[in-house]
This record gives C-alpha cells, structure tokens and sequence, in this order.
C-alpha cells in the first residue's frame, strides 16, 4: 500500500514512476479490516484514489463484559474498510504497465544522483530515487540499515472474517453494527463489520472483522510456527497449515472466556490464522537516495490501526518535499526530518497500548498505564479518538 500510495503522489508531482512487487500473482487481503482514520480519508483523497464505496459506518466503540452487557461506549463515527478496498482504489491510480508483478528487490547501489536497483533474475532499474516500501520485513531496509529488526512485542493474534450471514441473529442484533471490545485480564477481542467479499456493502452480504490478541513468550511462539506437517517457521504459518492441536486449544479456551456473541463469530470463521505482533523504530529513514515508507519505516503495533494512515501520509510527505526543494537529497533530508519522528511516536503509541496485556512491562510509567487501561473506559478514552497523534502529542 505504501509503494501505491508513493506512486500515486510522485506522478501527481510528474515524476515517472514504476511499482515493483515481488509477489507473481495479484495479492489479496484476507478480508484483513483497516479502521477508516480521518488521516487515512485524508490521504485517499489527496492521492486520487478517492473514497467511494469505502467501507461501512459504524458510529461508536463499545466495552462488553463476559455476559456480554455493554460496560462502557464513546460515539466515534467511523468507516471500517478493507485492504482489498483500499487496493483496489489505488491500484486504479497507476497506469497498468507501471506495476510490475513478480519483480523481487535484491540490492540498491547508490550511483551518481541516483539509484542503479538490482531484482531477481538479473532485471536492472536505474533511478533518481528508490522508495523501499517493502513491509515489516524490508529487504531494502535489511541492506540500508541492517541492525534494525522488528522486536516480537510478547503477544499475537487470532484473526478471521466469518460472513455476516452465518452469524446468529443476536450476534447480528448486538455487535455486529458496532466496533466492539472485549476487554479480559492479558487478552483483547475486537471485532467491527466489513465489506464481504468483492466489496460487497449490501446488507446479508458483508464480513465481520474478528482479532483477539493473546499473550505467548517467544519460546511459545517458536513452537506455535511449528506447521501441520513439523516444519518451523520463522515469522508466522501459512493459515491453511496452521496445527489442528493450536486451533483446538483456540477453540477450547474461547468456550471459556468468550461472551456469547464473541464465541459464535469466532466459530463462524472459516480458517482462523495466526498474526504474531512486532514493531520497530529506525534512527533513519531515508539513506542516500533511498526513502523508507510505511510498514518498512516504523512498525506499530496494530492497537490503532493506523499503519495504512501512516503509509499514505508517509507518501503524501515525500511527494511534498521533492515537490517544494529543488535539490532531490535536500527534499529527502526533510522527508526524514518530518516522518522520522512521527514514526516514533505512533511506534511509542502502539506500545502504550500494548500494555494492556501486561508484558514486557519495564517502566514506572509502563505499569501505571497498564494499571490505567484495565478500565474499559480508560480503554475506550484511550483508544476511541480521532486524530490521536495530536489528542496524546
Ligand atoms: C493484525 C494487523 C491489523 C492491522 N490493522 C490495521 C488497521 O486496522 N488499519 C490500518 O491502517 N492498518 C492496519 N494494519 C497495518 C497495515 O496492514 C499496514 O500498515 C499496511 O499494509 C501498510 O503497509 P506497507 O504497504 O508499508 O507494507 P506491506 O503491506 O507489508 O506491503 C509491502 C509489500 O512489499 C512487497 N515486498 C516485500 N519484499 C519485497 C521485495 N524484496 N521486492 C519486491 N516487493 C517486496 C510485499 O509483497 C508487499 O506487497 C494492521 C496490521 C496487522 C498485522
């Protein structure tokens, strides 16, 4: 997404630009949810890429407890969306013939004013600048700053989009509207509804986002990226290759722990997957002719949903610099200037946050806001507000 959203800011500012995925075929999302941030309109907007038929509006969060009565609620009028939505608006931005399918970054040598950008199979790219937006896992931010690795953050989480249609009526009468959370000691449930599948928006046709973060040491981890047939993964395993043993254990706590409405839409999902949460900050984002956007930059944890926000407003800063200096290394020291610590902060942020599960708690100021957000209001003031970045600056 932030390689699109570069694309689609450098031509608004008439640079010639081309997107490199590494992936051979078209990639989808997984009905993975995306919080409709105002920044994130913003961005959509400004880019060209738009806003139509984004997503559903929900108009507040919710607390519920184990019974499933509401504990606490602030209105937030927001939109829920999808990343295929999102996809799809901002691959229509860029001229088919400048994405390039299956063209996977191996090296950058910095040339004189600019770039000379090696793939896979001996394909070469000269440029004036490189943009890595290459997600968590940057192969171009591995060969620029190579020391700096995303940090396993002590949890993960279980995700899936059952479809709305399978859901019972009162999960349908009482969360379904409504972004929901569900607030237990060391564990968070969150589920808002999205668009179904192929953007469907009508009503009996949509999706129902569903995340619950759960706390494992890494040792624990190790073992759960174990796959069905023994083989040990690194970051995570593939949804369909999950061990039956893991989802069964899933299964067997949520009967537990789970409200009513909470457990009927996490039995509802067809192939429950595993997403591990980490995060980092760099010291730089930009090297030479090469700029860092988005995920491949900073890494929040995903309690904000605000990474697809970051990654266009990332964009958007870049296109403004090169936009408004004459000189391209000028126009990028300004880009780090500016992005590099917001970055921080909604590193910082997410990690606030985070605290809620009561891992890794290494501060005073940790375990005071720890303390704090096992209040589902304090949650809900935490976490239910519209332009954070400035609400908690
Ligand atoms: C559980 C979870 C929930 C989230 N919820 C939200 C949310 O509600 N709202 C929100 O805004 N964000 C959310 N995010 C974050 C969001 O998904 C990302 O911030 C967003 O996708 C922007 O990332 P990106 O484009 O920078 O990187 P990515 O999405 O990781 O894209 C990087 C791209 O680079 C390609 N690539 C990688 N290596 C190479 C290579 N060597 N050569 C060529 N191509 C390569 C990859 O195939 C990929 O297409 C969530 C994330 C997680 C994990």
């Amino acid at each position: 997404m932030s390689g699109l959203f570069s694309a689609a800011f450098l031509r608004q500012i008439g640079w010639d630009v081309d997107v490199y995925e590494r992936s051979n075929v078209e990639l989808v999302g997984r009905g993975a949810g995306i919080t409709g941030h105002p920044e994130l309109l913003e961005t959509l907007e400004a880019s060209g890429a738009g806003t139509l038929d984004l997503g559903i509006e929900v108009p507040k969060r919710i607390a519920i407890d184990r019974e499933g009565r509401v504990t606490d609620e602030r209105p937030l009028r927001q939109i829920l969306t999808s990343w295929d939505r999102l996809q799809r608006l901002l691959r229509a931005t860029i001229d088919e013939s400048r994405y390039h399918l299956g063209w996977n970054f191996e090296r950058v040598d910095q040339v004189e004013h600019g770039v000379r950008v090696q793939f896979s199979g001996g394909r070469v790219e000269q440029a004036d600048i490189l943009v890595g937006g290459d997600g968590i896992r940057s192969s171009v931010r591995a060969q620029m700053a190579p020391d700096v690795q995303p940090v396993y953050a002590g949890y993960y989480i279980w995700r899936g989009a059952p479809n709305e249609a399978d859901l019972a009526p009162e999960t349908l009468r009482t969360i379904y509207p409504l972004f929901t959370f569900y607030l237990p000691k060391q564990q968070q449930v969150i589920t808002y509804p999205i668009a179904g599948f192929d953007n469907d928006l009508r009503p009996g046709k949509r999706r129902f986002n569903f995340i619950w973060y759960r706390v494992a040491n890494a040792a624990k981890l190790r073992d759960m990226n174990v796959d069905e047939v023994g083989v040990q993964h690194e970051y995570s395993v593939p949804p369909p290759l999950i061990r039956k043993d893991l989802i069964a254990d899933m299964y067997k706590d949520a009967r537990e722990i789970l409200p009513p409405a909470l457990l009927d839409a996490l039995m509802k999902i067809k192939q429950p997957f595993i997403t591990p949460i980490y995060d980092f900050t760099a010291p730089a984002i930009v090297f030479g002719r090469v700029a860092m956007v988005g995920d491949a930059a900073a890494n929040a944890r995903p309690h904000m949903g605000f990474g697809m926000a970051k990654a266009g407003t990332d964009a958007q800063a870049l296109a403004k610099h090169l936009r408004d200096h004459d000189d391209v290394d000028a126009a990028l020291k300004a880009y780090n200037a500016e992005r590099q610590p917001i970055g921080n902060n909604i590193v910082l942020h997410g990690r606030k946050l985070g605290t809620h599960l009561g891992v890794n708690l290494k501060t005073e100021e940790d375990r005071r806001m720890h303390d704090l957000l096992q209040s589902d209001g304090a949650m809900l003031d935490w976490i239910a507000v519209p332009n954070f970045l400035d609400a908690y600056k």
